[in-house]
């Protein structure tokens, strides 16, 4: 017994000699565009600290959510499978409400509970939007491998008061008095309503702490902005700062934070024992107008399966590990990030699930090309359209929220996104071939996916109130 004890022992500190594990920090926005950044080509917006995130490390321009819709988006992120397989999608009800009752399921896997196998610290902050635990305690971050949380249980237009303006996209900017989101520090409740003004900062305050506190140990924080989902608010220092309007202030706070986290990395010595990601879970929300942000060429916003709905700006940072400046070829996606993460950390990934992330490790940090050749756009629990190289097939296609559809052609749609990324010239009948390999691999991969029940469906009784009081529109 004492023999294989030392053994073990003696394996382990070999392992924790040969390859330390990285700190791994994801920054996620919330419906920020991919035309939305400077290093991305925005005009006006101006983004320093993420600019100088991607010039010190790697920019994607080809890295995809999961998901067009935040909801779905996140349970991706979080266990490294399409939505559909863990009941995270419905093609009528497109995220959590505030009645919900579903949750992100206790059998899925999530990136914190695998790390925290691992020995990490795991804290999260900002919007959660997986679960709502005044309605089941089982949709707490807490019950999903995260250690500590402070933030919002879901968007944060989920609890309008009475009275509130329907029509925020055609207001030029929203009150304060008119939302009651609830702010939690783990399960207590802390502020209703939540001052939205000074969440970015606070947030912010709260990531950094979580940094210092764990800078002994490799810790896992998940960082889930509230901003620029709308409404927006940005504090004093950031109103009236931006030539974009309040949608430059929001995201030039943003901006302000991610510089603070690289910073406080720095401050710390961590910076070259630490993975950062920044991406945003969906495209921009067009409806809104001038609160909605842009997907720049890409075509169309959230809530589509055409590229803008979809795919988004991403950087990842590791000093001394990543070759500053570079900007691959070829997909990747937030699906990635799980086995990615997990190959760092040293745990193995679940095997007994199909996991759809793939490993990027060799993309990072040798260059290596991405092993993602194939990409599928759901929209619920349907499957729209498929990407397999540089080629894009729609089988369906629904243009962004309040727009009709969906609208199914004659024939899929095929476009050429080494050419065309912008989608507007279909050259199916160009290439047959294409559309039916294609095909193919849209078949083998519906023969991996079992239908399961929809966690987005059930609400709380009408007769029995959630326990916080919460309130919400559909
Ligand atoms: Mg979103």
């Amino acid at each position: 017994m004492c023999r294989l004890l030392f053994l073990w022992l003696t394996f382990w500190g070999l392992t924790a000699v040969a390859a330390e594990r990285p700190n791994i920090v994801i920054i996620y926005a919330d419906d920020l565009g991919y035309g939305d950044l400077g290093c991305y080509g925005h005009p006006t917006l101006r983004t320093p600290n993420l600019d100088r995130m991607a010039q010190e490390g790697m920019r994607f321009t080809e890295f995809y959510s999961a998901a067009e819709v935040c909801t779905p988006s996140r349970a991706a992120l979080l266990t490294g499978r399409y939505p559909v397989r863990s009941g995270m999608a419905h093609d009528r009800y497109r995220v959590l409400r505030s009645q919900s009752t579903g949750h992100l399921p206790e059998g899925e896997i999530t990136l914190a509970e695998a790390l925290q196998t691992a020995g990490y610290a795991t804290g999260m902050v900002g919007k959660w939007h997986l679960g709502v635990w005044s309605n089941d305690p089982m949709g707490h971050p807490r019950r999903h491998g995260f250690d500590s949380f402070f933030g919002l249980p879901h968007s944060n237009d989920m609890d309008p008061v009475a009275g509130n303006p329907p029509r925020a996209n055609t207001l030029a900017e929203q009150k304060a008095e008119w939302w009651n989101s609830p702010l939690y520090r783990n399960e207590e409740l802390v502020e209703r309503p939540a001052d939205q003004t000074t969440l970015t900062r606070r947030y912010t305050e709260e990531a950094q702490r979580f940094i210092r506190e764990n800078r002994r140990r490799p810790f896992f924080l998940y960082f889930a902005h509230t901003f620029p989902h709308t409404p927006l608010f940005a504090s004093g220092a950031f109103r009236g700062t931006s030539q974009r309007g309040l949608y430059g202030d929001v995201v030039a706070e943003l901006d302000w934070s991610v510089g603070q986290i690289l910073e406080t990395l720095r401050r710390e010595k961590l910076d070259r024992k630490t993975l950062v990601v920044f991406s945003s879970d969906n495209g921009p929300w067009l409806i809104m107008n001038q609160q909605g942000g842009s997907a720049g060429l890409l075509r169309d916003g959230k809530g589509s399966t055409w590229e803008g709905g979809m795919r988004v700006p991403a950087i990842v940072w590791w000093p001394g590990r990543i070759k500053p400046g570079t900007v691959p070829e070829g997909i990747a996606s937030t699906l990635d990030l799980f086995p990615t993460s997990l190959r760092l950390a040293g745990v193995q990934l679940p095997a007994d699930r199909m996991v759809d992330g793939v490993d990027l490790t060799d993309l990072l940090l040798k260059g290596a090309p991405s092993p993602r050749q194939t990409m599928f756009y759901y929209r619920g629990t349907r499957l729209y359209a498929a990407r397999s190289g540089r080629w894009k097939l729609h089988l369906q296609t629904q243009d962004g929220y309040g727009q009709p559809g969906p609208t199914v052609p004659d024939r899929p749609l095929l476009f050429d996104l080494a050419t065309d990324p912008s989608e507007r010239f279909d050259v199916g009948a160009d290439h047959p071939e294409v559309i039916a390999g294609i095909q193919r691999e849209i078949e083998a991969h519906r023969a991996t996916v079992t239908p399961v029940e929809s966690q987005l469906e059930s609400v709380v009784a009408p007769s029995e109130p959630a326990k916080s009081g919460a309130s919400g529109k559909p």
